[in-house]
């Protein structure tokens, strides 16, 4: 075996950066999907997971993942690595994905990069660092690289994989639940795609002056995810999980569209990797447009209902 990638699942569906960290690994050997589940819970989750290119797939069945969360999913990963002795364990760079990487990674004394958004099959990584000012290209010398990529960074192949499967279970020692977690409160979903996760995302700042409407509309039209930048954000306009920045989220879509958002460093370091990036705003010298492959310089509250009432027309 040569890559082990951990496979995100929630309420019975597969996250699509499973796919893309299953491209990642075939460069590196053969690839195998884990996914970390409640007993009885993976059975459902095995066809999903099939439309990655995945060899094999370990199902791990513990109760201890959903009462002890991330310490016990670090400590099984830890188990897998120090027994499969992959070259390499990638995983999706969330918050969650990136503790879980590092607990692995000093458990296995493994070295570790963060924020990836390309591995080649030596291992050698590419990050975008400092709001996208610098490239760095950087390997992992352990005999297991514990790597964590953007979501989005690459677009995985459809395919349909028939992955041999193997269930094993597991439980901490009664030492290690030292945390429990007591209750989960999962966020009210809408309609539109998890913003990390989104081929398109939509972002206004404070050029909306509060109203996103035309915003919301012409990522409903796109299907896309809404983003916003800081000062909207700050300003109660929208909620600080769709922040995109420094101290927000990084999104690295198909498609970014920043709709009156001056491009300050802080909020560029969290989209300048987005492969085409589509600036409205009504002032030509704005700093969005240094980053932009495409830019409107006008008024978005003109822009967006135009683009929208286009978009709209157009056959489906
Ligand atoms: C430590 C630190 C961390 C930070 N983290 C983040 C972060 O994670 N994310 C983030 O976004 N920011 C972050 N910031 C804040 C960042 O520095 C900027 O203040 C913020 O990004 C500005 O948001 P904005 O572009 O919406 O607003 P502004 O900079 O005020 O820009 C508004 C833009 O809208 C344009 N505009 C106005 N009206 C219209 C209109 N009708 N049509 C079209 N265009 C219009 C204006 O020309 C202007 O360019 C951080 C700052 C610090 C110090």
């Amino acid at each position: 075996m040569s890559a082990l990638i951990l496979i995100d699942h929630q309420d019975g569906s597969v996250a699509k950066s499973g796919a893309e960290l299953a491209a990642f690994g075939k460069r590196i050997g053969n690839v195998t999907g884990v996914l970390l589940v409640a007993p009885g819970e993976g059975d459902g989750l095995v066809e999903a997971a099939s439309s990655a290119e995945i060899d094999s797939l370990v199902i791990v069945e513990s109760s201890d993942f959903k009462e002890h969360g991330i310490t016990a999913m670090a400590k099984a990963l830890t188990s897998l690595v120090k027994d499969r002795n992959p070259k390499a364990l990638l995983i999706a760079s969330s918050s969650r994905g990136k503790e879980i990487a590092a607990r692995v990674a000093v458990a296995t004394e493994s070295g570790i990069i963060t924020d990836a958004i390309d591995i080649d099959g030596d291992r050698k990584t590419t990050q975008s660092v400092f709001g996208g000012s610098f490239t760095v290209s950087s390997s992992v010398t352990t005999p297991v690289a514990i790597v964590t990529i953007r979501p989005s960074s690459i677009d995985a192949p459809s395919v349909t994989s028939t992955p041999s499967v193997e269930k094993i279970s597991f439980s901490l020692a009664d030492s290690e639940r030292a945390v429990k977690i007591s209750k989960v409160e999962p966020a009210v979903k809408g309609g539109r795609p998890e913003l990390t996760e989104a081929k398109i995302v939509v972002s206004g700042g404070r050029g909306t002056n509060g109203d996103f409407k035309p915003v919301e509309a012409l990522a409903d039209l796109l299907g896309a995810a809404v983003g916003a930048s800081r000062a909207a954000t700050d300003a109660g306009w929208y909620p600080h999980t769709h922040q995109v920045g420094q101290t927000g989220k990084t999104v690295s879509p198909q498609l970014y569209v920043a709709c009156g958002i001056s491009g300050a460093i802080q909020h560029r370091a969290g989209m300048q990797t987005s492969k085409t990036i589509v600036a409205i705003n009504k002032d030509a010298e704005a700093p969005i447009f240094d980053v932009a492959d495409f830019g409107v310089v006008g008024d978005l509250f003109a822009v967006l209902p135009q683009a929208s009432e286009r978009l709209a027309k157009r056959p489906s």
